[in-house]
């Protein structure tokens, strides 16, 4: 893979906006420093930042010519408080990033208007803003209804016009899902010319799920001219995205991204460490890692990965703590791209992650709340964690350390969760498994994890 002949550093992109020092940067774009609630150590990298050391990689959006940065800030865990938000979003906003990611359904209903909080102390055309019609729910195909949902948006992000408005979600339940939520009721051609009216700078779905819907979509981009595709997209899911515990329907990202390619259409990449999965990665697997890189986190090689590809507009990352924003801008400052040695290594620990007995939830928390009560990301990062630390699988019930082996599991399970959260009171509803974007057959790996927790007779 080679880098983007059209990515740029700040350096440089100071140089095409006729601006030479960070203080000229810092004023017209950010405002005076200070202004920041940032710490004394981080005005400081933000100076350097803004100097053009340790400079954000941008990429080029091909109709608009926009710089966007290939690090993209997705919003869809954020801390509670307001002020730790905007921490995040200045220091964010400081080292380059300019791409924010939102929806509707964030946040139980109130991410956009954290998000438009924010980003309102910034001049508006400093920022990209992403948002999604998140209709999902089948109440919500009414076209008034969904109407609505849009023009909340402008509403709570406190802006005139969105510079990508995605279809949200598309993929689960087919063809015949998305026709109900986007076609039959006039929904998108809607959106089409609310893009003619420049309310819309951008228009595009996210994809999950069934990929008769992404293909369909795409088999119609003469009409709807997509101007982005934003699809899940790291190094294990390019060629396991069908992995076991699922329900199938999922493409691999090589499909999905040489589809998009093939099409001119730039891809904007959700889940380039599949929720953290990627970043916490089994002892054997960080070896092989540390091996050829001492300092670089698992983290660090999933994005440098998701990065190397050049028809990746941005790669979004959930940042809700201060350290891993910091990381991820060093490792975006400038992106180093992976080496065909690298791209080998990655790919043959992509196959050995395959075998892994691990369930592929990213904790995005879609499926939630369980009504009788499950905690069901909770259930599913324990089940992994516990994989992955090697507590799991259990050797066979024969085995001389059996019991000894899942009487430690027990009892680590039972003190991460609550009994009243615990995959024993799953009642097989089967109401969560049309909301899962991964898939996963739930009941069934609740059933699993309640297997592993029963004493087996010797
Ligand atoms: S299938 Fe189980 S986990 Fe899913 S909603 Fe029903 S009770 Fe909750
Ligand atoms: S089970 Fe599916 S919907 Fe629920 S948190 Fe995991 S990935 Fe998200």
């Amino acid at each position: 893979m080679q880098q983007d002949r059209h990515d740029i550093n700040r350096r440089q992109f100071l140089h095409r906006l006729g601006l030479s020092s960070a203080s000229a940067l810092s004023m017209m774009v950010f405002g005076p420093l200070q202004a920041l609630a940032l710490t004394d150590k981080e005005k400081k990298t933000a100076k350097a930042a803004l100097a053009g050391e340790g400079a954000m990689t941008y990429r080029r959006q091909n109709g608009s010519g926009e710089q966007i940065s290939l690090l993209g800030f997705g919003m869809m865990r954020l801390p509670r408080e307001q002020e730790e938000v905007d921490r995040l979003v200045d220091y964010a906003i400081a080292h380059g990033i300019n791409y924010f990611d939102t929806a509707p359904m964030y946040g139980g209903g109130h991410n956009e208007d954290v998000v438009g909080q924010t980003l309102s102390r910034y001049p508006r055309d400093k920022y990209y803003i992403a948002t999604k019609m998140s209709n999902q729910n089948q109440a919500l195909w009414d076209f008034d209804k969904a109407k609505e949902m849009y023009e909340n948006s402008f509403r709570k992000l406190r802006v005139d016009y969105i510079d990508y408005y995605l279809l949200h979600s598309i993929g689960g339940g087919g063809v015949e899902n998305l026709k109900g939520r986007f076609i039959d009721n006039g929904l998108l051609d809607f959106l089409v010319k609310e893009r003619e009216a420049g309310r819309i700078r951008h228009l595009g779905f996210s994809y999950h799920g069934d990929v008769s819907a992404f293909d369909w979509l795409l088999d119609h981009n003469d009409e709807y001219h997509w101007d982005f595709v934003q699809i899940q997209m790291n190094y294990l899911d390019w060629r396991h995205a069908g992995r076991r515990g699922r329900r199938g329907g999922d493409a691999d990202a090589e499909y999905l991204y040489g589809q998009l390619e093939k099409l001119g259409i730039q891809a904007v990449i959700m889940e380039p460490i599949r929720g953290g999965g990627l970043a916490n990665v089994a002892d054997e697997i960080k070896d092989q890692m540390t091996a050829v890189h001492p300092d670089d986190s698992p983290a660090t090689w999933a994005f440098r990965w998701v990065g190397s590809h050049p028809n990746v507009l941005t790669a979004l990352s959930g940042m809700n703590r201060m350290d891993h924003l910091e990381e991820n801008i060093r490792t975006f400052s400038p992106l180093q791209p992976c080496t065909e040695a690298e791209n080998e290594l990655l790919a043959r620990i992509a196959d050995q992650m395959a075998g892994f007995p691990t369930i592929d939830c990213t904790t995005c928390t879609y499926c939630m709340p369980c009504q009788y009560g499950v905690d069901i990301p909770g259930n599913f990062a324990f089940y992994n964690e516990a994989v992955t630390s090697k507590m799991l699988p259990l050797p066979e019930p024969a085995a001389a350390d059996y019991a000894e082996r899942q009487e430690a599991f027990i009892k680590a399970y039972r003190a991460a969760i609550p009994a009243e959260k615990r995959a024993t009171t799953c009642v097989d509803c089967g109401q969560c498994l049309s909301k899962c974007p991964q898939q996963i057959r739930i009941p069934n790996q609740m059933s699993r994890i309640v297997e592993l927790t029963r004493k087996k007779r010797r």
